[in-house]
């Protein structure tokens, strides 16, 4: 017989973010007012990919009004490696830059490790730096990847202490699963990290009390992998023809993340929806990050950003 539960409170990761947007906008005026420094962020994009263009205009847009300093550097899809090298080694001494991210993906010519390893470990917004990977994984100060570090502001909003918690994370990329990991197990959460090779994913699913999905395949975790009560972290971004057979025929697409959201909503406790989930928690986190490198670089102690 199947167990009759409330549906799941949904998280509104759109209003948290915008939360968070204004705790940082009003730090970084204070730190402004306070010492004279301004966080600047510098993106640099290579070449015309329509959705990475689409992300880096939001970036911009979102740190300006946070009263922040943008700017973007646009480089052709020509440029050689050396040249955005370059480019970053003159970011890396600008003094009004706080914060540097390259949007990924770079073209084939150019070697994407090479040129994040180049970046001021201390102004690696994205946190993508090895030496920012290995302070994570060691407990030092550093920046955490603006994902994960959104997901776990909104898992400790809604849940308050996460330690003892069974936490399963789907995926073990460098940008989402591995450091989700790092930061769940600094919550004091068990955790374990599944993957393309795991046995029987919906049976170790049913065991997560946080159950985190970074995977890349539409709605691929269903309603009954999910334990009753559970939350679910979708960070899956996924395109499908629309639902609307006419408008799909025009080649019309809709946004779903990597879990059934209606059954998994019948089952969780809470979960994030897509779109309105973890997304808007990225842009709201690198702005954070930008504001915690510069308040570094000034010497001052960032203030808890955290709702
Ligand atoms: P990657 O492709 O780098 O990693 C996907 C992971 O999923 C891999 O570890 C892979 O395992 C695992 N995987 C693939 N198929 C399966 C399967 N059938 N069963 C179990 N595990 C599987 O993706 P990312 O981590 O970069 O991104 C994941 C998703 O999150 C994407 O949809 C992406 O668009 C989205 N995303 C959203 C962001 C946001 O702002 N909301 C930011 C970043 C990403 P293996 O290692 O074995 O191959």
């Amino acid at each position: 017989m199947p167990v009759e539960h409330a549906a799941a409170t949904i998280i509104d990761g759109k209003a948290f973010a915008a939360a968070l947007v204004e705790r940082v906008s009003a730090a970084a005026g204070r730190l402004a007012s306070s010492t004279g420094v301004t966080p600047g962020l510098a993106v640099v994009i290579v070449g015309n990919d329509p959705a990475s263009q689409v992300y880096v205009r939001n970036k911009g847009d979102t740190t300006q009004r946070a009263g922040m300093r943008s700017d973007t550097h646009r480089l052709e899809e020509s440029v050689s490696q050396a040249e955005l090298l370059a480019l970053i080694a003159t970011l890396n001494v600008d003094s009004g830059i706080h914060g540097i991210l390259v949007q990924l993906p770079l073209p084939a010519h150019i070697d994407a490790a090479a040129v994040i390893g180049a970046i001021d470990p201390d102004k690696d917004v994205d946190g993508f730096h090895v030496v920012n990977a290995g302070r994570l994984a060691v407990g030092l100060r550093g920046l955490v990847p603006c994902t994960p570090l959104g997901c776990v502001m909104l898992l400790r909003s809604e849940l308050g202490d996460l330690s003892g918690l069974n936490a399963v994370i789907v995926g073990r990329s460098n940008i989402v699963g591995k450091p989700m990991a790092q930061l769940l197990l600094g919550e004091s959460c068990t955790v374990t990290v599944a993957h393309s090779r795991t046995l029987d994913l919906p049976a170790l699913c049913r065991t997560a009390d946080i159950l985190v999905a970074a995977v890349g395949r539409a709605e691929m975790i269903r309603g009954d992998w999910i334990k009753p009560g559970a939350t679910v972290v979708d960070v899956g971004i996924n395109r499908v023809p629309s639902r609307d057979p006419a408008r799909a025929a025009e080649g019309k697409m809709r946004l779903v993340g990597d879990v059934a959201f209606a059954e998994a909503a019948a089952v969780a406790g809470r979960i994030t929806p897509v779109p309105g989930g973890v997304g808007p928690m990225t842009i709201a986190c690198l702005l954070a990050n930008t504001y915690t490198a510069a308040c570094r670089a000034a010497g001052v102690t960032p203030e808890a950003l955290d709702g």
